[in-house]
């Protein structure tokens, strides 16, 4: 007989191949899609999908939550938001809470790529302290992430290790050095432990030019115990105003780190214009003139209102394609430029929901032949299953995005991502739909 119990757990996940090509590939199998999911897990999804699609509720959540704390105090805060809000789409605050998530997310057949929440903008004081501590927490994750998948990943938010302010200098220096590979090359010397060549950053005041040096010595922590343990380091993109400056450091690192296998990768926002050619000088100074491997993670990007509110505001150009359509296409253009060169040396992971990307990938892949272990997805933990779970079916290497950090910690962050992940939440109506399918079948008596 049929448990209808609402905490149904359920059994250890083994893999069935369900599809064994991508012409069979559904993303619409409410069955297999959640078969992992206790019943409990379900009702939750529900109804924290359905809250994330009420607008007024996303764009004001943090105000809505410091209310509520300051009204009921964090015990009230965290009676409501732990088991629903935070359980969703979060890993854990205690490493014992991590571990478990990661176990979940292992036997149902996908990998984890941690994700540790922190971020700083210009203007949000950072400290020495806070980079020394954001880095420990990194180095942590990597440690936990260490044979816990074949090729690990954790997703590295590099301002968290340096102020805003000296990223944007070092991008000024990237660009104005008018010699890209100069200023990679100067930042890896420093990343094997040599001191950084000053002499492209000579603009920078004595104060500035230490701090850069703190910063690399804390990068070079990151990448050697990631090279040392299997885990592969992908910088996170964020506002183009940083961009720069996290490229020239995520290439340094590269060019110092990524001799044999791609361990540090760069992260490429499709949004943006100038994505394609990004992605090709980038990879012609990696592969060709560096003559080490190449990594990215392919995104169409997630700052989309704040990047066209700010060049409004500076009466810039938009750097963003001018709609959803051509940034698509920028999408699946860069990524086809990907797939002609993709082997040991140029991997590449399509961090994206979006399914018609999704089966053009694999569309490709499968006509030639193309080697599975060089081209990876990757979806944010607690959304699409739908989509996530048949892909790691038919045996490609999936990885959830997984943040983590304690409930005081990760709020801001959340309210940040899904104001930004809006598009995500709107198109979640499927995964709502499938989630109401599957809880019905299982809630039906026979
Ligand atoms: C594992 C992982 C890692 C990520 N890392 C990063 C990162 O480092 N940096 C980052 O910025 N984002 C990152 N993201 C978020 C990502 O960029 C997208 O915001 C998110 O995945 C939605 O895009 P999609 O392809 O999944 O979905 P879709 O719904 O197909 O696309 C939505 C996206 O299309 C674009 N778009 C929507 N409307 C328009 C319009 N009118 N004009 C132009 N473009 C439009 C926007 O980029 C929007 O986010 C990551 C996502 C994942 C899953």
């Amino acid at each position: 007989m049929r448990s209808l119990s609402l905490f149904r757990v359920f059994p250890r996940f083994t893999p069935t191949r369900y599809y064994s090509n991508s012409s069979s590939l559904s993303f619409e199998e409410h069955r297999e899609a959640f078969r992992h999911k206790s019943t409990w897990e379900l009702v939750r999804a529900l109804a924290v999908l359905r809250m994330c699609s009420v607008q007024p509720l996303v764009d004001n959540s943090l105000q809505l939550m410091r209310g509520l704390e300051r009204v009921g105090g964090e015990t009230c805060l965290r009676l409501l938001l732990k088991r629903t809000l935070y359980a969703q789409f979060v890993g854990g605050e205690t490493p014992d809470e991590l571990r478990e998530c990661m176990h979940k997310v292992t036997n149902a057949g996908m990998r984890c790529m941690l994700a540790a929440t922190m971020e700083e903008d210009i203007g949000e004081k950072g400290c020495e302290a806070v980079y020394r501590e954001n880095c420990r927490r990194i180095l942590g994750a990597i440690d936990m992430s260490s044979g816990n998948c074949p090729s690990p990943m954790i997703q590295l938010k590099l301002s968290g290790l340096l102020p805003a302010r000296l990223l944007l200098q070092i991008g000024d220096c990237y660009l104005a050095a008018n010699c890209r590979q100069r200023v990679v090359e100067a930042l890896a010397e420093g990343l094997v432990g040599k001191s950084v060549q000053m002499d492209p950053f000579e603009n920078l005041i004595r104060d500035d030019q230490e701090a850069l040096s703190r910063a690399v010595g804390r990068l070079r922590d990151i990448c050697m115990s990631a090279r040392q343990k299997g885990v592969r380091v992908l910088v996170d993109a964020e506002f183009t105003y940083l961009n720069e400056g996290l490229s020239a450091l995520a290439l340094g690192a590269a060019a110092a780190f990524n001799s044999s296998i791609p361990v540090v990768w760069n992260t490429y926002q499709c949004y943006l214009k100038e994505a394609d050619s990004r992605v090709r000088i980038e990879q012609e100074l990696l592969m060709e003139r560096l003559g080490v491997c190449f990594g990215g993670k392919m995104v169409r990007g997630a700052y989309m209102l704040q990047e066209r509110q700010r060049s409004q505001r500076l009466g810039l150009p938009d750097p963003i394609c001018e709609n959803y359509g051509e940034t698509s296409e920028n999408y699946d253009r860069v990524i086809s430029f990907l797939l002609d060169r993709v082997g040991p040396r140029c991997q590449f992971i399509a961090a994206t929901h979006n399914e018609h990307s999704i089966r053009l990938i694999i569309e490709r892949m499968e006509n030639e032949n193309l080697d599975r272990r060089f081209v990876s997805f990757g979806q944010l933990y607690g959304m699409c299953e739908q989509i996530s779970n048949p892909l790691a079916e038919c045996g490609y290497a999936v990885y959830k995005s997984v943040p983590y950090g304690t409930l005081k910690e990760v709020l801001p962050y959340l309210a940040r991502r899904a104001v930004e992940n809006k598009s995500v939440l709107e198109g979640a109506r499927k995964e709502h739909a499938l989630l109401l399918r599957e809880l019905r079948t299982r809630l039906r008596p026979f």
